[in-house]
């Protein structure tokens, strides 16, 4: 299975900081059922290509799978999924190619957002209904498309024409456009997944058919496919697409970390940050964590690796992070008894909900400066009335801080999403009156590099209840 990628905006060789792979290399990435490889068959000024090559190990697929109606047959080894665009495809697209299907570059992040003429290939996809249908998923996005039926070993004239076409699809677009059409068009033309399709999976395709899905002529069909004709899904999914609501916000919570970044970087705050909180856990004794407000789940991840915890749950109100959470963790294709271990449940901090019930230590890592101050209110009820676990770890940056990042205007807050910064006096203040109404001890303390008079980038507080740690 081969995909290609081409660019051909000059320097064309852009291509590879849009996709975050260097264009002189050839990358092998272990996925669940096989490798991808990606490599540039050509990579000029004038013209740059990158293929991603789909390496699936056909006896992998069947491995640890519950046996389905061909088990026990040579059908169970030899058919097509190595060698067409399938949800297989999508899953590398969005594990390989991450970050630039989410709209971000590290090194480009203008041309990242910049229509470029761009054209990809997929090898064979399969489309029974023939070429029409290829066109009419892909012209009504604004692509030329090229479908070309793949021939049949002519010894086997009396199969009839073959149902597999070579895709060419072209048009000035976003990168992240055209991985975003791939990722949810490619599964739907084939009308299978090799992975349960369940309620996050409504999600994924509605954040990745964000702004284009709702316009699209078979807007119906593609999510009927993409969701295996589970009705109650497609309901859920046609429901919220015609809300219309931008409940979701616009900016993606990669884009936030990697703004972030930028401003922390020469701190590795994020890495120093991660480290502490997992010694707070430790000191508490928790073996039942709830990251609230998890984000991309790397806290999850971490602990995950630690035996001592035999639940580690995330939530986050972004569904998209939870996809992206989702990715991370490999939730999808988890031993059992790993899986057993872990939930990753969309919900708002504001909200009371019984699923945040039970856990003995939750973490708000560098979330409640992302809540108007009002809404924290909520919060303080949600997390410390209702929740009520025994232990809570809260950071957020320290404001007083700030005067130390190189190139950081003066007064600006680290990220725009940031309702508020607080210095070491404001969050204690707030943290200690917590700590009383809700009968928590509370302790404070920093990370990153304590600065005399400025104090440590990132502030935290430690609430535990009635000398349990
Ligand atoms: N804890 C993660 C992410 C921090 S960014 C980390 O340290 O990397 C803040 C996160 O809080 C975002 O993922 C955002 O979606 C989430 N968030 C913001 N408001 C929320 C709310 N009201 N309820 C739940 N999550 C919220």
């Amino acid at each position: 299975m081969l995909l290609t990628l081409t660019s051909r905006q000059a320097p064309a060789t852009d291509l590879g900081h849009l996709l975050s792979k260097h264009p002189d290399r050839c990358q092998t990435f272990e996925l669940a059922y096989g490798r991808a490889h990606v490599f540039y068959p050509e990579a000029s000024p004038e013209r740059c290509t990158a293929a991603l090559l789909l390496d699936l190990d056909p006896v992998g697929l069947v491995r640890g799978r519950r046996p389905g109606p061909d088990a026990g047959t040579l059908a169970q080894y030899v058919n097509d999924r190595p060698y067409i665009g399938s949800s297989f495809l999508s899953v590398a697209i969005a594990q390989v190619f991450r970050t630039a299907l989410k709209g971000s570059s590290k090194s480009r992040p203008e041309l990242a957002q910049a229509t470029l003429p761009l054209e990809a290939t997929v090898s064979a996809v399969p489309s029974r209904s023939g070429e029409g249908f290829l066109r009419g998923l892909f012209e009504p996005l604004g692509y030329q498309v090229d479908a070309t039926r793949v021939a049949l070993d002519e010894r086997f004239d009396e199969w009839g024409p073959s149902p597999y076409f070579e895709l060419t699809v072209r048009g000035d677009k976003r990168v992240s456009e055209l991985l975003s059409h791939l990722y949810v068009l490619l599964p739907v033309l084939d009308g299978q997944k090799h992975y349960w399709v369940g309620q996050d999976e409504v999600d994924k395709m509605l954040a990745h058919g964000a702004g284009w899905l709702e316009q699209h002529p078979l807007r119906e069909l593609i999510l009927r496919r993409g969701l295996k004709h589970k009705r109650r899904l497609f309901q859920a999914a046609m429901e919220r697409l015609l809300a219309d609501d931008d409940a979701e916000p616009e900016e993606t919570e990669d884009a936030r970390a990697e703004e972030e970044a930028a401003i922390e970087r020469p701190l590795r705050l994020d890495d120093a940050r991660r480290g502490a909180v997992q010694e707070i856990l430790h000191e508490v004794g928790a073996t039942r964590v709830i990251d609230l407000g998890c984000g991309e789940g790397r806290l999850m991840a971490a602990l995950l690796k630690e035996a001592r915890y035999t639940l580690v749950a995330g939530m986050d109100v972004s569904a998209r992070a939870l996809e992206i959470a989702a990715e991370r963790l490999h939730l999808d294709d988890m031993s059992e008894r790993k899986r057993a271990r872990v939930q990753l449940f969309q919900g708002a901090l504001t909200y009371r909900d019984e699923r945040l019930k039970g856990f003995d230590a939750a973490c708000l890592i560098e979330v409640i400066e992302h809540l108007d101050p009002p809404r924290l209110e909520a919060l303080e009820r949600v997390v410390f009335g209702h929740a009520a676990p025994p232990a809570v770890v809260v950071t957020t940056p320290n404001v007083e801080h700030n005067v130390l990042f190189e190139g950081m205007p003066a007064g600006r807050l680290r990220h725009r999403d940031h309702r508020f910064e607080w210095t070491r006096a404001e969050f204690q203040a707030w943290a200690s009156q917590v700590a009383a109404r809700h009968h928590y001890e509370v302790r404070f303390g920093g990370i990153g590099a304590d600065h005399p008079e400025h104090g440590p980038p990132t502030q935290v507080a430690v609430f535990t209840r009635g000398g349990e740690a």
